[in-house]
């Protein structure tokens, strides 16, 4: 009897997902659960990888569109934004200031 396989090895690993551009062309992605890297790939699609700090410089157009206390991130090389996953609720309840 043959072993099942389980389908395909080369499964794509889950991918944040662009939910908005600024006007200025800044992209706005939701992060993937415990998302620590930028996953941005340039031209040559090759992954940013940046490091995703805490930012909290955001113009009003970021306010207008995720609130004024809004928990961004933003990746130090491209300076593409994140926002949190909504599934991703480890701090609980208390903010972090
Ligand atoms: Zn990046």
């Amino acid at each position: 009897m043959a072993t099942p396989k389980y389908a395909t090895p080369d499964t794509p690993p889950p991918e944040a997902i662009l939910i908005a551009t600024l006007a200025d062309g800044t992209k706005v992605k939701q992060r993937v659960a415990r998302m620590r890297a930028c996953n941005e790939k340039d031209e040559k699609a090759k992954m940013c990888a940046g490091h995703l700090k805490r930012w909290y410089f955001f113009g009003d157009e970021v306010k207008a569109k995720f609130g004024a206390q809004a928990e961004i991130y933003r990746c130090e090389k491209c300076r593409t934004l994140y926002v949190p996953n909504p599934e991703e609720e480890s701090r609980t309840g208390t903010l972090s200031w």
